[in-house]
């Protein structure tokens, strides 16, 4: 069989083509975190589901590396690659090419519906389809209109698809469920450059793979989800002395397990940053926080949110009543795009003595206001559903801690990483042996069997049949090799 040529993608493909001769090549090959430096042969930024389709073919049939890229957050860098294509879904922007320049005008408002972003809702039907290359802040702006949300990334520019594809941990998950277990159906371009619907009634293996398989068994064009009522939250982050960070962390184990489903509620070490409701001389400060989310009736709140601000004198606080994606964009310009990455996470049982322990000697540590240790709830609804009734293994795990290195200076790099080690070091004897996929390094690829469990075979087999060649393996690599 002929294999298809780089002129025959480009007649096969409506959105663009970027290689390293073309001007927006420097931009087209970043991605999120700045420590990840490859230069791909193409990126493909994809104006619809055949342009994945061709693109994937491309790959296969020239046995090139292939790299898939919604936001473009992945940690490790998965979103691009080294001499091999890029198929990008985030990123097209609308032709422009109107010669009388009816694309924009002055003073006005200018609609541009180009992009593989798009969101529709059902309000009747309380639903949301998506695109594969939005973002959740896409996602929310759509949603809210309809007063609807789902459970979805805490930073508003994290991408749908390689969120959703992990499991997908948000302030709603307790009450919620993870962004997974509000997945209806998606279309999945396979390896064989087929595109599948994905449902509880259609390719339901596929289905069951999606939900927490990553990006291992195809491309995601479009996501259906699952709407709940929620327009407004009653929340935000309380920050306290580090001083009463033994206290707090007990207080917040007991607390949490059974506080209502409707609170989400995680606790973190921050540098303080220079915001209005800071004191001003305690920017730079290394604080214990905890950021809550009231998804329950707002009026109810204040009395809901009354037990985390009792425990403690609280130091700062910007807490009150807000749009829900306004919460979901709050910390948005602590993380912005071009920092350095490195992260490490683990699956938590119990938030046991000595792993409060662990938490006391590292967190104040936090090097960089960017940086962040969070430890996510997810019990409540998260384990109402069965081990093995998705690819997600850990439904009795009570908390996901993730310690995020994030730091503007290449020349910090060694202090940053360090400290993600010495903490995770600390904690790891104190926690699970496996953890959320969407939450590693590049380097923790060898925890894969752990973060899969007992469901890692049944996702090997599927891996076999739905990607026997391995073609999405930029990823936390499930191997149909096992
Ligand atoms: P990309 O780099 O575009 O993709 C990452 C992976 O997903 C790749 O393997 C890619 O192949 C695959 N992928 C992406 N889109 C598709 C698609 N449409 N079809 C098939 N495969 C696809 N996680 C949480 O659960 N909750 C959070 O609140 C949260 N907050 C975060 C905040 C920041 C600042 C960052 C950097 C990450 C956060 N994460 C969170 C982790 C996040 O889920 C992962 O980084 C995820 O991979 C990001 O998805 P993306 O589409 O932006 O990334």
């Amino acid at each position: 069989m002929s294999q298809l040529t780089l002129s025959q993608l480009r007649e096969r493909v409506r959105g663009e083509i970027i290689t390293p001769d073309d001007d927006q090549y420097e931009e087209a090959r970043r991605v999120y975190n700045a420590m990840i430096d490859r230069r791909p042969k193409v990126v493909v930024r994809a104006a619809d589901a055949g342009d994945v389709m061709a693109t994937v073919d491309y790959a296969r049939e020239n046995g090139l590396d292939l790299a898939v890229r919604g936001g473009g957050h992945s940690v490790p860098g998965f979103g691009t690659c080294d001499d091999g294509v890029v198929i990008d879904l985030g990123r097209l922007r609308g032709g422009g090419h109107s010669v009388p320049g009816f694309g924009t005008c002055d003073d006005g408002v200018v609609i541009d519906l180009g992009r593989l972003r798009g969101v529709r809702v059902d309000p009747a039907r309380r639903t949301a389809r998506a695109e594969g290359g939005a973002t959740w802040g896409d996602f929310n702006h759509a949603t809210h209109a309809f007063g609807l949300a789902t459970t979805g990334g805490i930073i508003s520019t994290t991408g749908i698809g390689g969120l959703t594809l992990g499991g997908g941990i948000g302030h709603t998950a307790r009450g919620f469920g993870l962004s997974i277990d509000n997945l209806i159906s998606a279309d999945v371009v396979t390896a064989d450059g087929r595109l599948l619907v994905a449902s509880e009634t259609e390719n339901e293996d596929l289905f069951w793979a999606l939900r927490g398989g990553g990006g291992n068994y195809g491309v995601v064009t479009s996501f259906e989800y699952r709407m709940h009522p929620l327009k407004q939250v009653y929340g935000g982050p309380m920050f306290f002395e580090l001083s009463e960070a033994e206290a707090l962390l007990r207080f917040y184990r007991d607390f949490i397990a059974s506080a209502p489903e409707q609170l989400g509620a995680f606790p973190a070490f921050q540098v303080a940053p220079p915001l209005p409701f800071i004191p001003e001389d305690r920017v730079g400060d290394t604080f214990i926080i905890i950021v809550a989310a009231w998804a329950g009736p707002l009026d109810e709140g204040e009395k809901a949110l009354r037990p985390i601000h009792d425990a403690a004198p609280v130091v700062a606080e910007h807490v009150g009543p807000m749009p829900y994606p306004a919460l979901n964009a709050a910390f948005d310009a602590l993380v912005p795009a071009g920092l350095q990455h490195y992260w490490k996470a683990s699956f938590v049982g119990e938030l046991t003595d000595g792993a409060i322990a662990a938490h006391l000697e590292h967190g104040p540590k936090i090097p960089t206001m960017n940086s962040a240790l969070h430890i996510y709830p997810i019990n409540g609804a998260v384990h109402r559903v069965a081990s093995d009734a998705t690819a997600f293994a850990y439904r009795d795990a009570n908390f996901a801690t993730v310690i995020a290195g994030m730091w503007p200076d290449p020349a910090d790099n060694e202090a940053n990483i360090a400290w993600v080690r010495d903490y995770y070091a600390a904690t790891a004897p104190h926690s699970e042996k496996g953890a959320y996929v969407n939450f590693l390094s590049g380097d923790d690829q060898g925890t894969i069997r752990a973060n899969y469990r007992g469901n890692y075979d049944r996702l090997v087999t599927l891996k076999k049949k739905y990607d026997p060649g391995n073609l999405f393996h930029l990823n936390q690599n499930i191997s149909p090799e096992g």
